[in-house]
């Protein structure tokens, strides 16, 4: 069955209630028709504004990161339950942000997904390499690594959604070529393959990241491997309907 592609955005720390409710609700005519799945992930404290302005429509609202346990002594952190009273159907984990700035590693990145799976919540595992290591010729090596334990103990892959963000194109403004996106990606769907099965690997779904805008959308999403998009800067203005409809 074909991959129904998907786009989501990752408002990292932007926005305020008041100003996301407005943009979702200017949101929503423009991509009701889209013929991909659609999803905002939010900050944890707009969530309850988000899910309210969204309700009715076709966008979809997401966590940026989760806790693995249930609750207890985890100060700052947010539980699956948390996310699930509000109807959070994604969380975005293990984003480069996150590794880079404050120590995550691909084990916790690892509990995270599988307490968000167990929860009934899709993952929105990040993968990716630095600049440096592209250019000493590691990327493959490194995505390996990544997926080899972001990924263990994962029952249905299929219920994942895997997002390849080159981290030197996060923010940045420079975008991995068409052929660069597609070469890594195949690459994240072979290493799934070898990890899981060939046939589990043909269903997952996996998005580029990294600076994909308005204007490139098209020639990523045209892509045989790139199923969708993890749009950050783009998500905070109308242009995340332009992308949404990239097919149009
Ligand atoms: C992201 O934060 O996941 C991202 C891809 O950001 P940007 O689109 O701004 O590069």
């Amino acid at each position: 069955m074909a991959r129904k592609p998907f786009i989501a955005g990752n408002w990292k720390m932007n926005m305020t209630a008041a100003s996301g409710a407005a943009l979702i609700r200017e949101l929503i005519p423009l991509v009701k028709d889209a013929n991909c799945d659609v999803a905002l992930c939010v900050p944890a404290v707009l969530i309850p504004a988000a899910t309210e302005a969204a309700k009715g429509s076709n966008i979809k609202i997401g966590a940026e990161n989760v806790h693995w346990a249930p609750s207890g002594a985890y100060t700052g952190e947010i539980s699956c339950d948390m996310l699930k009273e509000y109807g959070v159907e994604y969380v975005i984990v293990g984003h480069s942000e996150r590794r880079q700035y404050f120590g995550e590693t691909d084990e916790a990145i690892n509990m995270r997904a599988q307490a968000a799976l167990r929860a009934g919540i899709t993952p929105i595992i990040c993968v990716g390499e630095m600049l440096e290591e592209r250019e000493t010729g590691r990327t493959n090596a490194v995505l390996s690594r990544q997926l080899t334990i972001d990924l263990g103990g994962i029952e249905d892959i299929s219920k994942t959604v895997i997002a390849y963000e080159p981290v030197w194109a996060i923010g940045t403004g420079k975008t991995a070529t068409d052929e660069q996106a597609q070469d890594s990606i195949a690459f994240i769907r072979k290493r799934i393959g070898e990890l899981f099965s060939p046939e589990a690997a043909a269903k997952v779904r996996i998005q580029y990241g990294g600076s994909m805008n308005a204007k490139n959308c098209k020639g990523l999403m045209a892509q045989p491997d790139i199923d969708g998009g993890l749009i950050g800067g783009a998500s905070l203005k109308l242009d995340f309907a332009t992308i949404v409809n990239y097919d149009k």
